[in-house]
């Protein structure tokens, strides 16, 4: 087969327009200060809700500027979104976040600070195909690549031009129905617009272009590659953020799902759980999903005592979870499809949208696993089909491509459902259509000096990844450390 030619390829490497990059150093600055006189029996300076990259970066920064500190965690662990099964035969196994994207990023000076190897994971190496039934597919030749690279670099220039020119309440699928008819684009045309647009804009915001802002959606720092994985798993990131958080005194307590928080008194809150545990702080840092938060109580939502500000319930209105699912298949080491990194599939209208984008770990880790994503609307799986039925589709999709000799049948397989997860209900936050582009900015501001907010939705920047929770988490500590000194 053919080598494709090296393209812009990788998770969340989207267009940006706003490339203001965060005040990094002074964002990791240290917050060092006395040690604060204690809080009252029973009670601590701070309860931080959620023990993901975002609540432990801030407990940790908290504890470090003297405040005594609990994390309430509803998981029986800690990471959130990051969960790495670390397993003998196939290695560190991802079901949430795989990489570090973009430079710079905190979280490869923590790896080198750390001694922690990273596995360069670059955007080369791909190769594409189009089902064309069951059980085969045709290669895209170069010369088609060539022509939907060139028609989808012209989309994205109209659509930077629409930008400019729309109201908010436009969604991106509107800008590129408007460019289709404008340029009158024959069918096949089309079918490498709509390709382009899936693996560059739906893959990587986890939505689909209905869903998604024309205005807003990719506004968010520029993301300047080096994409690379963590050998040893993420899950080093939140583990040793909290061995350092528990060093410093702060206490993690697990399996405590908070169902309340009453700041009504104006100079402590209380954090209930769903088992009437109640906590108290002199002041709180939130770091709930956006799905958390948008949840109804009955749902599995938090209740805020008194309602939150109106700028914030909008906030958090106008960003949507995206949905980004994954089917990981571990194979023979005879299996022999290791040539490359990336495939792109256009699908069959049989396939729901599915099996549109494959990723092989041989190359980078040298285990034989293969990662089939599923974004936005083909995520959403509810409960059928079953878990079998996808790991049976997605083999069936490979071996259309490369050929039943070179696909066995797996050894090994797990699907997530992130958008089933109570403690989330999605993959990470995007910008859907009718936002006016401030949301990110008013799900971080404080409310009075009581309630603090971070999270990877929180995040100007670097929005949706770890580096942008690490970064709300340690923003949302410094600000809470300058208002209670
Ligand atoms: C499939 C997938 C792939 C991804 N890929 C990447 C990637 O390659 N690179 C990248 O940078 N990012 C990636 N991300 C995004 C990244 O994982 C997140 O942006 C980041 O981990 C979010 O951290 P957080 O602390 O904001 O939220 P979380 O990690 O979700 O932490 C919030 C915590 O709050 C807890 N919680 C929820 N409800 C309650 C409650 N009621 N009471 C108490 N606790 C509660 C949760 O259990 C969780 O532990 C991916 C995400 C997914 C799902």
């Amino acid at each position: 087969m053919p080598t494709a030619a090296p393209r812009r390829r990788g998770w969340r490497a989207g267009t940006a327009r706003a490339a203001a990059a965060a005040p990094l150093l002074l964002l990791l600055a240290p917050l060092i200060a006395a040690p604060r006189p204690a809080a009252a029996a029973g009670e601590v300076d701070a309860i931080v809700i959620g023990a993901g990259v975002a609540g432990l970066k801030a407990a940790l920064d908290l504890a470090t500027g003297g405040n005594s500190v609990t994390v309430l965690e509803a998981r029986p662990r800690t990471g959130g979104r990051i969960h790495t099964l670390n397993d003998p035969r196939w290695g560190a196994v991802e079901l949430g976040a795989q990489w570090i994207h973009g430079q710079p990023n905190v979280l490869t000076d923590l790896c080198k600070e750390r001694g922690w190897k990273r596995l360069p994971s670059d955007l080369v190496g791909g190769v594409g195909y189009e089902a064309t039934s069951q059980t085969t597919a045709k290669e895209i030749t170069d010369a088609q690549w060539t022509a939907w690279e060139k028609l989808f670099s012209d989309l994205e220039e109209r659509i930077e031009v629409l930008q400019e020119e729309s109201s908010d309440g436009k969604n991106l699928a509107w800008g590129v129905k408007k460019f289709i008819r404008e340029e009158d684009l024959t069918d096949s045309q089309i079918k490498g617009v709509d390709f382009m647009v899936n693996q560059e804009w739906v893959q990587e915001y986890a939505a689909s272009t209905k869903r998604l802002s024309l205005n807003w959606f990719d506004n968010d720092a520029e993301d300047l590659g080096g994409d690379s994985i963590i050998e040893r798993g993420y899950s080093a990131v939140p583990d040793d953020l909290l061995s350092q958080a528990r060093a410093k005194g702060v206490k993690v307590l697990l399996n405590q799902t908070v169902a309340e928080v009453d700041y009504s008194e104006g100079d402590s809150v209380v954090v209930t759980t769903t088992d009437g545990q109640a906590y108290t702080a002199s002041f709180a840092v939130v770091t709930l999903p956006l799905g958390v938060l948008q949840a109804k109580k009955r749902d599995g939502g938090v209740a805020f005592s008194p309602r939150l500000p109106s700028t914030k319930r909008r906030a958090i209105k106008n960003l949507k979870m995206g949905v980004l699912n994954k089917v990981i298949l571990g194979f023979p080491d005879s299996a022999k499809w290791t040539q490359y990194n990336w495939v792109d599939r256009i699908p069959l209208p049989t396939d729901a949208g599915r099996w549109r984008e494959f990723f092989s770990l041989r190359n980078i880790t040298g285990k034989p696993l293969i990662v089939a994503f599923n974004a936005g609307d083909a995520a959403l799986y509810g409960d059928d089909p079953s878990d079998e039925t996808l790991v049976a589709d997605a083999v069936s999709a490979l071996r259309a491509m490369f050929g039943a000799d070179n696909i066995p049948d797996p050894d090994y397989s797990l699907v997530t459902r992130w958008h089933q997860d109570p403690y989330t209900f999605g993959s990470y936050s995007v910008v859907a259509a009718g936002a006016k582009g401030t949301e990110r900015k008013d799900l971080a501001a404080p409310v009075g000096k009581l309630l603090y907010f971070a999270g990877e939705a929180a995040d100007v920047d670097y929005p949706s990844t770890v580096q942008g929770a690490w970064l709300s988490g340690a923003a949302a500590a410094k600000a809470a450390v300058l208002d209670h000194p």
